[in-house]
């Protein structure tokens, strides 16, 4: 099994490290990582500036940094690494949940949306934190990630779909198993911060506490709060089909009317 490995935190996360150990005892892994960390980049691509890719040094694996994004090193990847294409992306392990929302502003979870329009089965892997500043336990998603591994590559998955997974930061014997769940929402507390500069002049800075709904069944947010691996697929097809049909029902009347 060919196998592409990205993230958004840079190609020196510990996260990431952990996950090539795990995958390359599975297929032949080729890591393309961003220079340094470009956590919450969304789907961002760069297009007005040059790419430049290095080998990285790593022991027994074929790995490059590249001064762009997540989705830059998949694409980089596909020509430099895997230029006759690969079968699984994996992306992670992130340094932190990417739940509900968040999925919208993840660097991570944008390299598995890549991976998935190149046609590639493709994983975006997250460690969920709960406390700021507590340990991340990465060697949990490593021991999960293992003995998981065929659960996760040999699911069934259609074209425009990939898997969306968050493991709880507790330890290992903590974690009560997991859960297929849907996206649930992350709402954010005092997201806009309003500071001052030496000079007097406003600056703002974005961040904000996170307020959890953890009373949604079913998502990924209850999941992990209870202490399951929530593994959720995320489609890439955008369209709200139930309002689609709805939106043509409405729009045919005004139509009748004129
Ligand atoms: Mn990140």
């Amino acid at each position: 099994m060919r196998i592409l490995i990205t993230n958004d935190d840079g190609i020196r996360a510990q996260g990431l490290i952990s996950l090539v150990e795990v995958a390359r005892r599975f297929g032949e892994v080729k890591v393309v990582a961003p220079d340094r960390e470009r956590s919450a980049c969304g789907h961002s691509m760069t297009m007005r500036d040059p790419l430049r890719v290095t080998e990285h040094k790593w022991d027994g694996v074929e790995a490059y940094e590249v001064n762009g994004l997540p989705v830059d090193c998949v694409n980089v990847g596909l020509t430099v690494a895997w230029p006759d294409g690969c079968d699984l992306v994996l992306s992670g392990v992130n340094n932190g949940p990417n739940l509900g929302f968040d999925i919208t502003y993840s660097g991570t979870v944008a390299g598995a949306m890549e991976g998935t329009i190149n046609g590639i089965r493709s994983i975006a892997l997250s460690m969920a934190l709960f406390v700021s500043g507590a340990p991340i336990h990465y060697e949990t998603g490593a021991t999960w990630l293992r003995e998981n591994w065929s659960m996760l590559v040999e699911a069934p998955l259609r074209p425009l779909s990939f898997l969306n997974v968050n493991i709880p930061s507790i330890e290992f014997v903590e974690i009560r198993g997991h859960r297929v769940t849907q996206m649930g929402q992350r709402v954010y507390q005092d997201r806009v911060e309003v500071r001052q500069d030496p000079w007097g002049r406003p600056y703002y800075w974005q961040g904000g506490v996170v307020v959890m709904e953890t009373n949604q069944p079913g998502t990924d947010v209850q999941a992990v709060s209870d202490g399951f691996v929530s593994i959720s697929p995320i489609s890439l097809d955008w369209t709200d089909q139930a309002l689609r049909s709805e939106l043509e029902q409405s729009m045919r009347r005004v139509d009748a009317t004129v």
